[in-house]
């Protein structure tokens, strides 16, 4: 089981707040972020929902869940098959934000 994947969804962005010139290793993993930031907003849920966003980990066919933490403001992940799991921060007033809408 790996640690907590800890993400500020800004260190991804530019000063126009799209997604930033970046390898396509980290352009993936930052497009995994902001659809699951996209889902979790727009559901707005304090408990776990699914995103119907797949897994990155290697071979695992898992779907993402994902949660707003209310308290802490911040959107927790999990894959419930391989145990990948992380949190994002700082996604509040990004383009994925649903939350105002
Ligand atoms: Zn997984």
């Amino acid at each position: 089981m790996t640690g907590t994947y800890i993400t500020d969804i800004r260190h991804y962005l530019d000063d126009s707040c799209e997604l930033a010139d970046m390898p396509p290793e980290a352009r993936s993993l930052a497009s995994f972020l902001v659809l699951i930031v996209d889902n979790a907003t727009e559901s707005c849920s304090g408990v776990f929902r699914d995103t119907q966003i797949r897994c990155r980990s290697q071979g695992c066919h898992g779907t993402i869940l994902a949660m707003l933490d209310f308290g802490t403001e911040e959107i927790l992940w999990q894959c419930p098959l391989c145990g990948h799991h992380g949190l994002i921060r700082n996604w509040q007033k990004t383009k994925w934000d649903r939350t105002e809408t």
